[in-house]
């Protein structure tokens, strides 16, 4: 922002008491509760956050995953049904709408679903031995340290607009946090509800989605929808009108595409 600010400035002061009580009461108790700023005096500090995940797991229209007995539905799913940009109120319509067509589903499902198999032992031992192995971490790396240096690499170089070299500078950023993650001591030791722990545990989960979302928008040379490279300003659908799958199969991700299914709307040039 202007003069190094982390923000810009919203002023709305100019609306008046009466129109901003009337008609945005919400957006000033917001500012009031969270930041004791009063938008009728002040002008409010904005900046761009991330408040979405656009992808998710790849279901199918019912909301079914690749694997028996899994759905997803609402956020963490990939239903293909945004397009390359989810707009807005979209997401509280897709939780309604497959909410109710993934719980039929599975309601469906439950009669002739087999029980569910018992995990197999070996898997069980790996993800204890793995666990031991994030309790045992020494060194003098801080968890909290990392979680914050990989959200602010994020929105530094994985942003709305996008560079190769930065897409490139970000995915090194990630590969060192996980080299390094490996040195983050876990203070407690407490096998119930240990939140270190689970947070030590999330870190790997987020640099794995962090990792994909890298080498996905670095692998798309276009721009579409809410992924504008500014090293590849247009859209090209003769290659790119495709999901992007990516999988974990060993080693950094495998990229695979899936068609998209176009029915009623076709997509057409952004004119705005
Ligand atoms: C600031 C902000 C503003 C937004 N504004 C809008 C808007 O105006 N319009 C719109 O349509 N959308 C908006 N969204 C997006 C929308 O709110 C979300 O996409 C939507 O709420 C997602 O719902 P969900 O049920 O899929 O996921 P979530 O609401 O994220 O629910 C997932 C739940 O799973 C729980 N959970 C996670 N891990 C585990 C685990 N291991 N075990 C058990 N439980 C677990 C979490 O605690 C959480 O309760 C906004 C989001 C933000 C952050």
């Amino acid at each position: 922002g202007p003069d190094g600010l982390p923000c810009i400035h919203l002023d709305l002061t100019h609306l008046g008491a009466d129109r901003i009580n009337s008609r945005l009461p919400l957006i000033r108790e917001v500012c009031i509760k969270f930041i004791g700023l009063d938008p009728i005096d002040k002008p409010i500090p904005i900046r761009p956050v991330a408040h979405y995940s656009m992808g998710g797991v790849e279901t199918d229209i019912d909301g079914a995953t690749r694997i028996p007995g899994i759905w997803a539905a609402g956020e963490a799913a990939a239903v293909s049904l945004h397009g390359a940009n989810r707009l807005g109120s979209n997401s509280t319509g897709e939780c309604l709408v497959w909410g109710a067509i993934t719980g039929a589903a599975i309601a469906n499902a439950l009669a002739t679903l087999p029980a569910p198999a018992p995990v197999p032992e070996a898997v069980l031992r790996r993800c204890e031995g793995h666990i031991r192995e994030v309790m045992a971490r020494e060194g003098s790396e801080n968890l909290y340290g990392l979680r914050r240096e990989l959200r602010t690499m994020m929105d530094r170089d994985v942003g709305v607009f996008r560079r190769g070299d930065e897409l490139c500078r970000g995915l090194s950023v990630v590969r060192e946090i996980r080299e390094r993650s490996h040195r983050e001591p876990v203070h407690a030791k407490g096998a119930l509800y240990n939140s270190n722990l689970f947070n030590a545990l999330e870190l790997e989960n987020l640099l794995d989605l962090a990792e994909v979302t890298i080498v996905g928008a670095l692998a798309r040379e276009e721009s579409r929808g809410a992924h504008a490279r500014r090293d590849f300003d247009s859209r090209n659908d003769e290659q790119w009108l495709k999901h992007t799958l990516a999988w974990y199969t060993g080693g950094a991700p495998r990229l695979d595409h899936k068609p998209v299914t176009l029915d009623a709307w076709k997509p057409v040039e952004r004119k705005y």
